[in-house]
């Protein structure tokens, strides 16, 4: 029995590779000492794999920027524009992670998209009907080298051909399957160089395998394997899938002549049913996911190890990671302030190393304490359970899921009530997070600065915003969301049942890391959590103010989720925390309030098939809950990040809010024709400028994107604001683009 990993992280227990990489773009350091310390980061990685006594190690999980970046690059699929700057191979890497401004031209970065359903974030490869394939290993080779160095045989690892090829975008004629004869060549090339570097194996890592795969695809699948695979077969092939079950291809999968096939045996609902009722090929080993890479719980090794007994009766195993360890932290030793007791339900990357190495002890030996020290801790009662809050969820019923009136009545009575122009004006809440602001909030947090004295600062800051929304003519207006560091964190420290780390930083992309909150027990609100900003806020002027919370599906999408819960269950504690907010500052006068709903796609299942099922029938409801019980005159907003909702339009109109925005600028609007099309009954507030940007739009510019607007949708229907919260951008920038927005908006009502 062997031990393995997908992969490990690699911007270092602290960052190392960040800063170091931060440094380098600042020019602080040069190439050489970022390639010395990113060596020495790899070198750390490999020991501890070797001190965990992993039996076979991976390379190429190292990237400066993305693994999928790395394997454009590997192929030559470098867009023109970045060719002729003709910088260095490295500073090439880091325009199309970055893009370039200077000396040699203006380019903008390659697209970057979430990495399925993480919160990682992968570089978009495009390929020009120009491109040409060809083989740049030395990264890869180096590597191997390196691993060699310290007695390692790695299995070099790289992203497979048809994820690669299907996660690009291609600008001209080009398709994904005109690029496979010459990657097949090329993938070849790079498996003689392998094996004449002595390693034995090779990992393809095809994830996009877990999407739904129609007939004709499968079909692709094989015909593009058949051929990458025959001939010479060195080194041995692992196709790794990971982040669901293969349903689709298992077939396929099994009959193709690679010697080692990696599942995921825990998002990968039917895997295990699949080895059941289709057995598994003798003349190949199951890397069996069986260890969460996503989530930090301790493994609950009974399970598993049923689990892998199952799958032993059918094939032979390999112990690993249901995917790379890159989406959790780096260890619990980062975390000195938590209690013993508490950092025993954990697991972060090198404690998951443990857990292999003790579930293969277990299997292998008669030595079973590791079981028994697992047992006792599962068998004990983690926190004490909140009965409030389990009777709550239990007597749940319909009407708690359904706001009355309907949406068009209440939209008359909340005519009657605002009495807004038409194209009334609103933010999305936050304004600039300057310097000064975190600085209080830094001094407040050490205790430099007095609570009542950060208070009173940010009550300056409030008024001064207000005042300033007044005078250039807002209709709803806001806080600005001063005393906010993050619109997770933030509700999350004030809730019950959260746990917080210090350093348990996951890489979001490039060098931005997050640090997601835990869910450690059942969610309630204990106090408020807004009310008294709102309240001062609306205290300063007769224009209503919105107040301003995170919806529950986007708190629990942004955390690390219970696992001995459902998710639906977790979302409706969150939705009655936050119902509760709700209903407070409705008693306490606030007449609009906004709940923010930005990461409600992230969740959204692979495979079209599991999403009402597996997702969008409770998240949609659980928004519902937040706010069911809201008067008819109380206005409900929400908003979303991302315009890529033209497929669920349907269920967001279901979320039964009045007014929504979203992000729209750089989507050329298109998502206004399938709003129209799909009959959307929401009021809609599609952004009118890319708040992304340092740019300042001319008025003429938003008068023209109004227009746009108009031309699919009723004037009735139509809000105007920004496309979402302000806080990155600075206040001059924020305040011109604002009174811009204000000003065209006022022209286009005369004009109308
Ligand atoms: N209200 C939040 C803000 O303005 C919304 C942010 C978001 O959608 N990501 O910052
Ligand atoms: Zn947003």
């Amino acid at each position: 029995m062997q031990t393995t990993i997908v992969g490990f992280p690699r911007v270092g227990a602290n960052r190392e590779l960040k800063f170091a990489t931060e440094e380098y773009f600042r020019r602080e350091i040069t190439e050489e000492q970022l390639e010395a310390i990113a060596k020495t980061l790899r070198q750390t990685h490999w020991n501890t794999l070797q001190t965990q006594q992993l039996d076979w190690i991976p390379s190429g999980d190292f990237s400066f920027f993305d693994t999928v970046l790395d394997a454009a690059v590997l192929f030559n699929l470098i867009p023109q524009k970045y060719q002729a700057l003709n910088l260095s191979k490295l500073e090439t890497y880091f325009a199309m992670a970055r893009g370039y401004q200077g000396e040699r031209g203006d380019v903008t970065a390659l697209a970057m998209k979430k990495w399925f359903n993480t919160n990682y974030h992968y570089m978009v490869p495009e390929i020009e009907d120009t491109v040409t394939i060809k083989v740049d290993a030395s990264r890869l080779v180096a590597q191997i080298k390196e691993a060699q160095q310290l007695g390692i045989t790695p299995r070099p690892t790289i992203v497979g051909p048809y994820t690669l090829a299907n996660l690009a975008v291609y600008t001209g004629k080009k398709q994904a399957q005109d690029l496979y004869p010459k990657l097949i060549e090329a993938y070849q090339e790079i498996f003689t160089i392998i094996h004449d570097l002595g390693c034995e194996w090779v990992q393809l890592d095809e994830p996009a395998f877990v999407f739904d795969l129609e007939d004709h695809t499968q079909v692709e699948i094989k015909r593009l394997y058949e051929n990458l695979l025959s001939g010479k077969l060195q080194p041995k092939v692992l196709l790794q899938t990971y982040f669901g079950d293969v349903r689709d291809l298992y077939q396929t999968l099994i009959d193709l002549p690679v010697a080692g096939i990696g599942l995921d045996f825990i998002e990968g609902r039917k895997n295990l049913e699949l080895v059941q009722t289709n057995g598994f090929p003798k003349d190949k080993i199951l890397v069996a996911g069986v260890i969460n890479g996503k989530n930090i719980w301790r493994n609950q090794y009974q399970q598993t190890l049923n689990t892998i007994e199952q799958l032993q009766k059918e094939a032979q195993v390999v112990l690993s990671t249901s995917c790379s360890l890159l989406h959790v932290p780096y260890t619990l030793e980062n975390e000195p302030d938590l209690l013993d007791t508490t950092r025993a339900h954990f697991a972060f990357a090198i404690e998951k190393l443990t857990e292999l190495q003790e579930l293969k002890t277990i299997l292998t030996t008669k030595d079973k304490t590791a079981l028994q020290h697992n047992q006792r801790l599962f068998a004990q009662t983690r926190f004490v359970k909140n009965q409030t809050v389990e009777h709550a969820i239990n007597s749940l019923n319909a009407q708690d899921f359904t706001r009355l009136p309907a949406l068009a009545t209440r939209a008359a009575i909340q005519r009657d009530t605002f009495d807004f122009p038409i194209l009334p004006t609103t933010t999305i809440g936050s304004f600039p997070q300057t310097k000064e602001v975190k600085q209080w909030r830094a001094k407040a947090k050490k205790g430099e600065l007095s609570a009542s004295a950060y208070q009173q600062k940010l009550q300056e800051k409030t008024a001064a915003c207000i005042a300033f929304q007044e005078e250039i003519g807002l209709d709803v207006l806001v806080h600005g969301e001063f005393e906010r560091n993050d619109m997770v964190e933030y509700f999350g420290e004030r809730l019950a049942g959260y746990l917080f780390t210090k350093k348990a930083w996951v890489q979001s992309y490039g060098t931005r890391c997050v640090k997601p909150p835990i869910i450690w027990g059942d969610i309630y609100r204990q106090a408020p959590l807004s009310v008294a900003e709102s309240v001062y806020a609306q205290s300063l002027t007769n224009k209503p103010v919105k107040g301003m919370l995170t919806g529950p599906v986007t708190i629990l999408n942004w955390s690390f989720p219970r696992e001995d819960i459902s998710l639906k269950e977790s979302t409706l504690q969150l939705a009655l925390a936050i119902q509760a907010e709700v209903l407070d500052l409705e008693k306490h006068g606030i007449q609009i309030i906004q709940i923010d709903e930005a990461a409600l796609r992230e969740k959204l299942p692979l495979r079209k098939s599991d999403w009402h099922s597996q997702y969008l029938d409770w998240a949609i409801p659980a928004f519902r809950l937040v706010h069911s019980k809201v008067k008819a005159k109380t206005q409900i907003h929400t908003h979303m990040c991302y315009s890529e909702f033209t497929d669920i339009i349907k269920e967001i109109d279901q979320m039964d809010a009045d007014v929504i925005s979203f992000e729209a600028s750089r989507s050329n609007l298109d998502i206004l024709d399938a709003l129209r099309k799909q009959d959307f009954q929401t009021q809609v507030g599609p952004g009118v400028y890319d708040i992304h940007s340092p740019r300042i739009p001319t008025v003429a510019e938003i008068e023209h994107t109004i227009e746009k607007i108009l031309e699919k949708l009723p004037v009735q229907q139509v809000w105007i604001n920004p496309d979402c919260g302000l806080k990155t951008r600075n206040e001059a920038e924020t305040y011109e683009s604002l009174r811009h927005l204000v000003t065209a908006a006022k022209q286009k009502r005369r004009d109308l």
